[in-house]
């Protein structure tokens, strides 16, 4: 987990659960998936042994904005695919232009870096195809964001942000991570917290915490952490959580499935 915060990177008093924006890195045998590139994936190392995907849930700035600071993207001379089951490989080309170039950005990385493959979602599932299973689902977000999960015949994974959650998301969203063994989740508010920020797009712990026990699934991380959420408070609040198969995302961490 490379990057566990909500929109914006968050430096203070955040040094266990993290500051840096979306970005989670799964390794597979010969595959190297990330989901999304916020600011956390400054520090993913992309791999020469194994084929480097990059997925994206959704294109606001904080899923977006690590990916020309991440070294090894400018020095990585096999592909690296980019792809979203949000848009086609068209429309991903030229958001990702045009949120770096210009005058947005100093470096135009579309056309300098040729090493970015953008492709289709189905040609990516075809290509991971028969050692990974993947599937997405659309979520409830301002402009959208699309849910994936990954499965293999050691277990699954499921990626859940950004999602506001709502009831008649639950029939479909349970078949979607059945059989999970992890679940990311999108708990960027406290149901007190979230009174006020209805239509924001994002879902509370409390939720979480309800989904995770009508799932059948194995654990769910809590993540996309409010920005002024400190440590001390997400300690406190984790001493409350009802469940052993409930916790917060941690910066840095790793998970063995
Ligand atoms: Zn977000
Ligand atoms: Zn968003």
């Amino acid at each position: 987990m490379h990057g566990t915060r909500g929109s914006i990177p968050q430096p203070s008093q955040t040094a266990k659960y993290g500051g840096n924006t979306s970005c989670y890195e799964i390794l597979i045998d010969g595959y190297q998936i990330v989901f999304d590139t916020g600011t956390g994936f400054q520090n993913v190392k992309l791999d020469l042994e194994r084929e480097s995907f990059v997925l994206y849930s959704h294109f606001h700035h904080d899923h977006l904005q690590g990916l020309p600071f991440n070294s090894s993207v400018f020095s990585h001379d096999e592909p690296i695919y980019l792809s979203s089951a949000l848009v086609n490989r068209n429309v991903l080309r030229n958001m990702i232009q045009t949120y770096f170039s210009g005058g947005y950005f100093p470096v135009d990385i579309v056309t300098v870096l040729k090493q970015l493959k953008f492709m289709n979602v189905s040609t990516i599932q075809r290509k991971l195809a028969p050692e990974i299973e993947l599937d997405v689902i659309e979520l409830n977000h301002p402009g959208g964001s699309m849910g994936y999960s990954i499965k293999t015949k050691n277990g699954k994974l499921s990626y859940l942000l950004d999602n506001e959650y709502q009831d008649s998301q639950l029939d479909p969203l349970l078949d979607f991570v059945k059989g999970s063994d992890l679940v990311i989740w999108d708990g960027m508010f406290t149901e007190e917290e979230l009174k006020s920020k209805v239509g924001w797009g994002h879902s509370s712990i409390e939720q979480g915490c309800i989904f995770a026990e009508a799932a059948e699934i194995g654990h769910l991380i809590i993540s996309h952490h409010n920005p002024p959420r400190t440590d001390a408070q997400f300690d406190s609040i984790a001493n409350t959580l009802p469940s052993s198969k409930v916790s917060f995302a941690i910066q840095g961490s790793e998970v063995r499935i």
